[in-house]
């Protein structure tokens, strides 16, 4: 059952009178049970909808949709499948206690790895999600694979009740169905033969398996499961060797990489991050794979066009990964073109633990800190991936707050030149802007 949020206007729902809170109950005959029917049952031009108005009454529209004229309904949020498995290295058990709900929900679906591009373990898939996945043509889809073999599967994910997931894949795969998948590796546990297993498995798929990415295990202060070794700069090593040794077959039998370490990977083991080059199309970028290869190209090939900002003292709050040589490589870049004077203010995070060094993890708490006092500059510029839709930072303080008692403008960015492209530094991200955040 699905219920109708919003009615766009100009559209064939507010054509026929469509209101916020009636619920869509067929579509030539079919029964909707989510958004996924709702997409995928509308495409025709020519369609009987079953509904039932907020007020009981039960509605029936022929419809003949004018072409090009948007259905232009919202649908009420899905509810959101949860996981059944408990990872040993799940960073919502490495989350504090006492911040709000929706970041304790563990959710595991894989309707929102078709849509979203989340990753989705597929242990909670049946027979008929299966089925639907073929129909729909759901693909590519996101799956977090971890470990191809059957036992080690089960213990990562801490569920006796796992399916195989080769055997999902491989009927999937059979169906035409894609895949990015990726490996959070927990020494001890998944790294080792292990993965050379999961390499081989996954390979196997061939062009079904379109990229694979392989992410260190990312511990908090917080994390109480965790049974294996730590990563460490030796292991993430050896663990970057066997990627590339796979990343040598594919590009020699396939002709491109497959198999792709996430930056942290990289900055765990010592090693200078790729170029940009090496990512490709940056399929996994959302997975911290060539995110500042990516970053950089922004920049070298952005900066050129930024207006003059002379004199202007800009500070950049970044966290400890980004610190240091990386982001100053970058500021140079920005200060020569600009004329502008950068500053990284480098921030440790305070509700995770020193442990948790990506800039995105950053808490309101974290950009208070440090730029407490900081009347010397004119502006500071702050990761714009660590306020949510809801102009919430991971503590509950909202930006808005913060801005209200900064005694220098804050703005939000995730590539400098998104503000730094205004003449005045006054413009946020569009995303935000679009948001009513910033
Ligand atoms: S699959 Fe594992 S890591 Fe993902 S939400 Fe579930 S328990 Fe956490």
């Amino acid at each position: 059952m699905i219920k109708v949020a919003r009615v766009l206007p100009e559209s064939v729902a507010s054509e026929l009178e469509i209101v916020p809170g009636t619920t869509l109950r067929s579509v030539n005959g079919r029964k909707l049970d989510d958004f996924l029917d709702w997409e995928f049952l509308t495409a025709d031009d020519e369609l009987v909808l079953e509904a039932t108005a907020p007020d009981g009454e039960e509605l029936v529209f022929e419809i003949e949709r004018p072409e090009g004229m948007p259905m232009g309904i919202v649908l009420e949020p899905p509810r959101v499948r949860r996981c059944a498995n408990k990872c040993e290295f799940c960073f919502i058990e490495g989350l504090p206690a006492g911040l709000r709900s929706p970041l304790y929900v563990r959710d595991d679906d894989y309707r929102l790895s078709f849509a979203y591009g989340n990753f989705a373990t597929l242990s909670n898939v049946k027979d008929r999600d299966i089925a639907r996945i073929l129909e729909y043509r759901l693909s590519p889809l996101y799956v977090s694979v971890h470990a191809t073999p059957f036992e080690a599967r089960k213990i990562l994910l801490n569920n006796p009740k796992v399916p195989d997931v080769m055997r999902q894949l491989t009927q999937l795969a059979d169906g035409g169905i894609q895949f990015h998948c990726q490996m959070v590796i927990v020494p001890g546990l998944n790294d080792g033969e292990i993965l050379e297993q999961s390499f081989a498995d996954l390979y196997s798929l061939g062009e079904s398996v379109i990229s694979t990415a392989i992410v260190p295990v990312g511990l908090t202060q917080f994390s109480h499961l965790y049974t294996g070794k730590s990563m460490n700069s030796a292991r993430a090593g050896e663990l970057l060797a066997q990627v590339e040794r796979w990343e040598e077959r594919a590009l020699r039998e396939r002709g491109d990489r497959w198999v792709f370490g996430s930056d942290e990977l990289y900055l765990l083991a010592g090693r200078a991050l790729p170029d940009a080059d090496h990512y490709g199309d940056f399929v996994q970028i959302e997975n911290g794979v060539g995110s500042v290869a990516h970053l950089r190209r922004r920049v070298s090939e952005g900066v050129s066009s930024l207006p003059r900002h002379d004199g202007r003292r800009i500070g950049v709050v970044t966290g400890v990964a980004m610190g240091g040589a990386m982001m100053a490589e970058l500021l140079e870049q920005l200060e020569a073109a600009t004329g502008a004077s950068f500053e990284q203010i480098v921030a440790e995070n305070s509700l995770f633990g020193p442990t948790t060094t990506a800039a995105g993890l950053l808490v309101g708490a974290d950009i208070t800190r440090v730029l407490a006092g900081r009347t010397d500059l004119d502006v500071a510029l702050i990761p714009a991936e660590t306020i949510n839709d809801d102009g919430l930072f991971l503590d509950d303080l909202s930006f808005a707050t913060l801005r209200g008692e900064s005694p220098i403008p804050l703005i939000p960015s995730y590539d400098f030149l998104d503000v730094l492209s205004s003449e005045d530094l006054s413009s946020a991200p569009p995303q935000l802007q679009a948001l009513g955040i910033a």
